[in-house]
């Protein structure tokens, strides 16, 4: 049997020219335009080259992009600082922190800085959690979930080939947070059996010759032989090794592929999906921020809130926001559909947007600029993190009964919002 050839270069070919017309689309109708900003932290000639390709792919869809490049020996700190600028910036929908990082930074401090909604890459522990938590495939994808974006990739490519993985038998071979173990979720989620294999597996060949889809995420060269495979699974290969011969994947390809019923070659199969995902998820955070918007016209958006000034300089009326910010959280949460998946993060929204509704009173209520600057800082922060959960919010749709007490949660907010305010006259 000789195996079909998984095309990734046409397909993530396809995938961006369908997230090309999406974008063209956003900016017509709203005016957003995707945003992308690059982090890359020394001078990595890999690193170099995929953040420029990355780039060239932003251009190449109409996207606005930066790469902000900092030297080898740039401080955790002043990246965290960089993060947190983009947090900020209403232009960017997307921040790829490029890796490997140098030593004296923290891959996951750096992965955990990046704002949930901002999160492109997928690997934030928050967006994780969702799509981990997820049941099933339909709903991450009516969710729009933010996925890891070369296994996201792997699901895109066994979609395209109609190959089945509901009741199929999965084995993925690596365990890491980046690849073999997202990849493993996703599968999963597709109703698949899944085992994940790793480097103390016991006889990980008979092991992986019961897989009806067997996937290489490792990072050794042609790793999985001919005798690994069931005859007629698909075989789909994410390593990338550079040997002396040039890249080649985990999977011994020219062996395998006489056994395989589909596989994916390297260079040209699951790596090729890389950037179309990330191209992909970018347009998704951009196009989310219109739902957003549309739902909570009452809330302060970051540039709103990054001009208020402190009252030595221009009068003006914080408490009036906070009642305002307060009165929008609550008339969004009556319309809520009844959910408990709902209630957990109907509390963090109603945590946070207190948080707002108090420190612009305290603000208010300054009379050093400095701690006034904090307040409103802390503020924005909680404000951002309010249109998180409200945007969360939106993508859930199940029904049951939890709002009657998220409804007397927030009215009782909004008491304590308003005996701040008589306290502070
Ligand atoms: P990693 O963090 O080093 O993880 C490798 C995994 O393979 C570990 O779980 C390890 O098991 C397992 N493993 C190592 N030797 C093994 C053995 N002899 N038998 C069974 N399992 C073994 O690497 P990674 O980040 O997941 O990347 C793996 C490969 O995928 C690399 O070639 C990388 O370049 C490629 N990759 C490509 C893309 C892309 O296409 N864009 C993206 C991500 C990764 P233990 O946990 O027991 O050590």
């Amino acid at each position: 049997m000789t195996a079909k050839i998984i095309d990734g270069k046409a397909v993530s070919q396809e995938i961006k020219e369908e997230v090309k017309v999406l974008t063209e689309k956003l900016n017509r109708e709203h005016g957003i335009t995707p945003g992308l900003a690059f982090i890359l932290v020394g001078d990595n000639p890999a690193s170099q080259v995929y953040v420029k390709n990355k780039a060239k792919a932003c251009e190449s869809l109409g996207f606005y992009s930066l790469t902000e490049k900092m030297p080898e020996d740039t401080s955790e700190e002043k990246v965290l600082a960089k993060i947190d600028e983009f947090n900020q910036d209403d232009r960017i929908h997307g921040i790829l922190v490029q890796m490997p990082l140098p030593k004296q930074i923290s891959e996951y401090g750096i992965i955990e800085a990046i704002h949930p909604s901002k999160d492109v890459d997928g690997l934030h522990p928050f967006n994780i959690g969702l799509f981990s938590a997820a049941k099933a495939w339909d709903e991450i994808m009516e969710k729009r979930l933010l996925l890891p974006c070369t296994p996201y990739g792997m699901m895109v490519l066994l979609e395209k080939y109609g190959i089945e993985v509901t009741g199929k038998r999965a084995v993925v071979v690596g365990r890491s947070n980046l690849g073999g173990k997202p990849t493993a979720m996703l599968l999963l989620s597709k109703n698949a059996t899944v085992t994940i294999a790793h480097s103390r597996t016991a006889n990980l060949a008979a092991v992986c010759r019961e897989a009806d889809i067997l996937v290489a995420v490792i990072g050794k060269p042609l790793f999985i032989k001919k005798e690994f495979i069931k005859p007629g699974a698909a075989v789909l290969d994410v390593g990338i090794n550079r040997t002396d011969g040039g890249l080649v994947g985990d999977v011994d390809f020219e062996a395998a592929k006489e056994v395989a019923g589909w596989i994916t070659p390297v260079p040209g199969g699951v790596g090729a999906m890389t950037i179309s995902m990330l191209m992909k998820n970018t347009y998704m955070a951009a196009e989310k921020t219109v739902t957003e918007a549309s739902s909570k016209s009452q809330i302060p958006s970051s540039k709103q809130e990054a001009n208020l000034k402190h009252k030595n300089d221009k009068p003006f009326d914080l408490e009036e926001r906070a009642m305002l910010f307060a009165q929008s959280v609550i008339g969004f949460l009556k319309v809520l559909p009844n959910t408990t998946a709902n209630a957990e993060i109907s509390r963090q929204l109603i945590r946070s947007s207190g948080a707002v509704g108090a420190n612009y009173i305290e603000a208010n209520d300054c009379l050093g600029k400095k701690d006034f600057v904090m307040r409103l800082k802390i503020a924005r922060k909680e404000a951002k993190e309010s249109r998180y959960w409200l945007r969360l919010l939106e993508c859930s749709k199940t029904e049951d009964a939890a709002r009657t007490e998220l409804v007397e949660e927030s009215t009782e907010l909004l008491k304590i919002l308003s005996a701040m305010i008589q306290k502070a006259q």
